[in-house]
């Protein structure tokens, strides 16, 4: 059994995470538009978040590879949705950040309708996985996403990410005050998940949860 701020997965669990994400990951294709998002396949696991948030990275160190996602410096100029394909098992999705504030309005316009448009009619996405700095817990922008998925009906569960970043005396509160955040929301799963992308923790934990959905079908 590995504790993980009071969330426990056993061997069977963490296990299965290995398992999946041990399977070879390829880049399917970018869709700049929904027409060009593809047709309906394997379970979809999407990561979402503000920009900067850490969701390459994440998306790096859940499938061992440091280059899969585009790690980038400059916020706010992505407006794709990536697919990735795990082995016969899952589809995993990056969507593009938001809350860029220098973006322009034009820009945050066509990133509504593309992000809001994926989410809102896609059959075989599963979870989605919200991201959210551990260091500056959930923010208005975040709600407003919670809101969105809620309305959608589309089950979502909290990622604290870059949990190296801030004090070990620090983090169970980071967990809690994001569990208070989402009691509210009616889609959001109750368990929050503190992960460092840097350091590994909290990436087999993620893993496990996340081959408990692709094992749902
Ligand atoms: P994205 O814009 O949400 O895709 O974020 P990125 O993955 O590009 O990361 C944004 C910045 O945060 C980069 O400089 C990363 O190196 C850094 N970063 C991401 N994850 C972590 C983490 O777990 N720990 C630390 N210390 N830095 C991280």
């Amino acid at each position: 059994m590995t504790g993980f701020l009071g969330v426990t997965f056993d061997a069977e669990q963490l296990e299965a995470g290995r398992i999946l994400f041990a399977q070879d990951c390829r880049f399917m294709l970018s869709a700049a538009e929904l027409a060009q998002v593809p047709e309906a396949g394997l379970p979809e696991v999407a990561f979402i978040g503000r920009s900067n948030v850490g969701k390459s990275s994440l998306v790096n160190a859940l499938t061992g590879r440091s280059t899969l996602a585009k790690v980038s410096n400059t916020p706010g100029r992505t407006q794709q949705l990536n697919f990735f394909e795990l082995g016969e098992a899952l589809r995993l999705v990056d969507l593009p950040g938001y809350g860029y504030a220098e973006a322009p309005k034009s820009n945050i316009a066509a990133w509504t309708k593309l992000v809001n448009g994926y989410l809102r009619g896609r059959v075989p996405l599963r979870r989605v996985c919200l991201l959210v700095d551990s260091r500056h817990g959930v923010k208005a922008n975040d709600r407003e996403m919670m809101e969105m998925l809620d309305t959608a009906g589309v089950a979502y569960q909290v990622v604290l990410t870059k949990a190296d970043k801030i004090k070990p005396a620090e983090q169970g509160r980071a967990v809690t005050d994001a569990e208070a955040a989402i009691r509210k929301h009616a889609a959001a799963f109750p368990l929050v998940l503190l992960t460092s992308s840097e350091k590994g923790a909290g990436i087999p934990e993620l893993r496990a949860m996340l081959a408990g959905v692709a094992a749902a079908g």
